[in-house]
């Protein structure tokens, strides 16, 4: 018998499938709905992928990076969670073919902070990665959604941008999302609250020269700088500046003690796709175009409140700063442009 063991094997699987079902017309695969791909399987993107799928917000999961190994091992160690999931197809491979009919792509790809390194400081290096991904996603999803993640967000936001080719609304960076969930946290955990119970926003760049603005925090519709007008300043007694001071250190503050931060990411990124995927119209603050806005006049990517829905940023809030937040806001697009303007060959 020169056929091999597992031919047998499959024959009579076949068989027992062959016996067991009628196949109807309506047996041709159907194409996904809300497939969403994460580019980069470190630990930004293994959050950003478990988290997408604790919440049932992808009928497929594609995954990719050019780690083979550690790959495959991430997706088969999801597929084995499928009794505990209901995302049905978990795809990965190096190859973009993977990726084809993505609704959203997540792109968590490239190098991270080393222990006290900026975000700007990673540039360069993040910008050549960018050139070998975002065409071949592109090839593949021409109709996607991207979500930028990787740092200096707002700097790779443009890049994808320009790389893309897509409209300005379908390309969003993760931006402060995050910066606005760590504020939210620590001003609510002094408040004694929920952070959900604490209404704040941190616009602008993600990272060192971020905006708070306080001119808005809130709890219950009553404006905080109300009760005290000094909030948010140096000559505040109670100190509240401290509080976004440790938002902009907290990131410094995880990498040096663990080595990364993923899990804050991962979550702020599905709670993007979920208003993304469900076109529910809720407000972010995450990066988008602002050249035109609040007297900037630079192709820049900041952190503004957007409206999220099915088609990416519907559109955005125009917040009632004050001339200090306004020139903050101001003050990041130059450092932004000051690193765009040297990119080549976007
Ligand atoms: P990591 O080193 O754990 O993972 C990065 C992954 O990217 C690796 O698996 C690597 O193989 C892969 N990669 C590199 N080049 C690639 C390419 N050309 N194509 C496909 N995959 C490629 O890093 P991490 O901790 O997951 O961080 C990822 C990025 O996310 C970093 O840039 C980090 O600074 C950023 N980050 C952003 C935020 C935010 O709020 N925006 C928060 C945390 C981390």
């Amino acid at each position: 018998d020169c056929l091999s063991p597992w031919y047998h094997f499959l024959i009579a699987i076949m068989s027992v499938l062959n016996q067991l079902m009628t196949p109807t017309a309506g047996a041709s695969a159907e194409p996904p709905r809300n497939k969403v791909t994460v580019v980069g399987v470190g630990q930004v993107g293994m959050a950003c992928a478990i988290s997408i799928l604790l919440r049932d917000l992808a009928d497929e999961l594609a995954l990719v990076d050019v780690m083979e190994d550690r790959l495959k091992g991430e997706m088969m160690d999801l597929q084995h969670g499928s009794l505990f999931l209901k995302t049905s197809k978990i795809v990965a491979d190096k190859d973009y073919a993977v990726t084809a009919n993505s609704r959203l792509v997540v792109v968590t790809a490239g190098v991270r902070q080393q222990e006290g390194e900026s975000r700007l400081n990673l540039v360069q290096r993040n910008v050549n990665v960018f050139k070998m991904i975002i065409p071949q996603i592109m090839k593949h999803s021409p109709n996607c959604t991207l979500i930028v993640v990787s740092n200096p967000v707002d700097v790779l936001t443009y890049v994808t941008w320009k790389l893309s080719g897509l409209p300005k609304h379908r390309v969003i960076g993760s931006g402060t999302n995050l910066d606005s969930a760590r504020f939210r946290f620590l001003m609510a955990e002094r408040l004694g609250i929920h952070a959900t119970a604490f209404n704040g926003w941190v616009l602008g760049e993600h990272g060192d020269t971020s905006v708070p603005v306080w001119s808005g925090a809130n709890v219950a519709g009553v404006n905080l700088q109300k009760l005290n007008p000094a909030m948010g300043t140096d000559v505040d007694k109670e100190g509240w500046k401290a509080t976004h001071k440790a938002v902009v250190d907290s990131a410094y503050e995880v990498i040096r003690l663990k080595g990364y931060t993923n899990w804050a990411i991962g979550l702020s990124v599905a709670d993007l796709t979920e208003s993304i995927v469900k076109n529910m119209g809720r407000i972010h603050p995450v990066s988008t175009m602002v050249k035109d806005m609040y007297g900037i006049s630079e192709e820049v990517f900041l952190s503004l409140p957007c409206v999220l829905n099915g088609g990416g940023v519907g559109s955005v809030v125009n917040m009632t700063l004050n001339e200090d937040e306004v020139a903050q806001l101001k003050k990041s697009a130059d450092t932004l442009w000051g690193i765009q303007k040297d990119l080549k060959d976007l």
